[in-house]
């Protein structure tokens, strides 16, 4: 399962030492990101931080992710707060990071830490709670209780196979890496040492063109002494997902502006998001018949352009309608108008921010409806007649050419 360097065909300059976690520490202490989650030294880590970022994380990247835990530390302090809040407020403050499983699981989380009364500090009582992995529970128990346990995410995944040029592919190689990951982990520091394996992938041992000639555990990396970082971790092809089609309708209320919305089902992708309607998403989806699954009868504009979102398993290309219907206009069943004042508040995921964007950015093209004819007022005296104004007559032009045209023709 894991190949030795040796079975390389070019020879090793002699034996490899053992990674030694010492060396990894040393250069954390003066390398060592940075980062709002993270406690300085000395500082005892808040495990509410840390079960927070963590799970914000996953699948993300540290910038994507930093105003997103922002915003969440002033709506929900603390894991009480997070708890007590409705699900539309945690959803709404978790659009745009994706994956809105994780949210879901997070609210659900957050509730049983409070009913337990606190975070537990075990790898396996972490692993109990909703949306906690093998990764989240060893990165929760290492970082927040500094327990010796191993967080083995796709950065740490990356150094592991490099480092021990580990020959099968991902994904079968997970289990592999995983014990090779928790060989590494010292009874001295294991909190910091997690975030320093972390460190180690974001800044040095980078997925392309790895710094290698500035790793503490230069020496004792195979792929390194064979020259070969760059292909690793080894994986197998995987197939991309068949494009779907759909249309998508946005409906915008005459006056107050606001958008017609509803919410999707509460399990699935996206689940218990908010979306303009849209058709559904099929490889075969024909535009040209968009209009037969519109929610409402409008003046229906086809916008140019299509948005396109990749989603984990499937891309997908959305040819988006705008109609601008009359103030008094009600939401069909089972959706609703939301006014652009709280739009901020509905949980809207990424794919559907670009629909809007994109009608909203051409709105000026979409005709308004006509107005209604007002309504006649007869209670109010009409305003009196101007007095007839005769126009001027016409001037009666001489048929002599005037002394101004000669110099106009040159
Ligand atoms: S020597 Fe290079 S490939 Fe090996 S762990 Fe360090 S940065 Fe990664």
């Amino acid at each position: 399962m894991v190949a030795p360097a040796a079975s390389h065909s070019k020879p090793a300059p002699g034996p490899a030492p053992q990674p030694d976690a010492a060396d990894l520490l040393v250069w954390y202490d003066r390398h060592r990101r940075v980062l709002p989650w993270r406690a300085l030294p000395g500082v005892a880590p808040d495990p509410y931080r840390v079960w927070l970022s963590e799970i914000m994380l996953q699948q993300t990247t540290v910038t994507a992710v930093k105003p997103y835990f922002a915003k969440f530390l002033e709506r929900f302090p603390d894991v009480a707060a997070l708890a007590a809040a409705p699900e539309e407020a945690v959803m709404a403050a978790w659009a745009g990071l994706g994956y809105y499983s994780r949210a879901r699981n997070l609210h659900a989380c957050a509730k049983a830490v409070v009913a337990a009364g606190c975070f537990p500090d075990t790898v396996d009582g972490l692993r109990k709670l909703p949306g906690i992995g093998a990764y989240t529970a060893g990165a929760i128990a290492a970082i927040a209780f500094d327990r010796p346990a191993a967080a083995v995410d796709g950065n740490v995944e990356r150094v592991v196979s490099r480092l021990f040029a580990v020959e099968e592919p991902l994904p079968g190689a997970r289990p592999a890496l995983r014990r090779l990951a928790e060989t590494l982990v010292p009874q001295e520091r294991p909190g910091d040492f997690a975030q320093a394996v972390m460190d180690l992938g974001a800044t040095l041992c980078t997925p392309k063109r790895p710094a290698c000639a500035l790793c503490p555990w230069m020496q004792p990396c195979l792929s390194r002494r064979e020259g070969t970082q760059d292909t690793f971790p080894r994986k197998l092809k995987r197939e991309a997902g068949a494009l779907r089609r759909g249309a998508a309708f946005v409906v915008q209320r005459a006056g107050d502006g606001a958008i017609l919305l509803r919410t999707r089902p509460p399990s699935g992708l996206l689940g218990a998001m908010a979306e303009p309607p849209t058709s559904e998403w099929r490889p075969d989806y024909e535009p040209a018949q968009a209009l037969l699954d519109a929610p409402l009868d409008a003046r229906w504009k086809r916008l140019p352009g299509i948005v396109r979102h990749v989603f984990t398993h499937f891309p997908l290309e959305l040819t988006v309608f705008m109609a601008r219907v009359a103030g008094e206009t009600p939401a069909p069943e089972g959706m609703r108008f939301t006014l652009p004042a709280h739009m901020g508040e509905e949980p809207l995921p990424g794919a559907m921010r670009k629909v809007l964007a994109h009608a909203l950015e051409q709105k000026l093209a979409v005709p308004a409806p006509p107005p209604p004819p007002p309504e006649p007022d007869l209670a109010t005296p009409p305003p009196p007649e101007p007095p007839v104004r005769r126009a001027p007559l016409p001037k009666v032009l001489s048929r002599r050419p005037s002394s101004a045209a000669p110099l106009r023709k040159k």
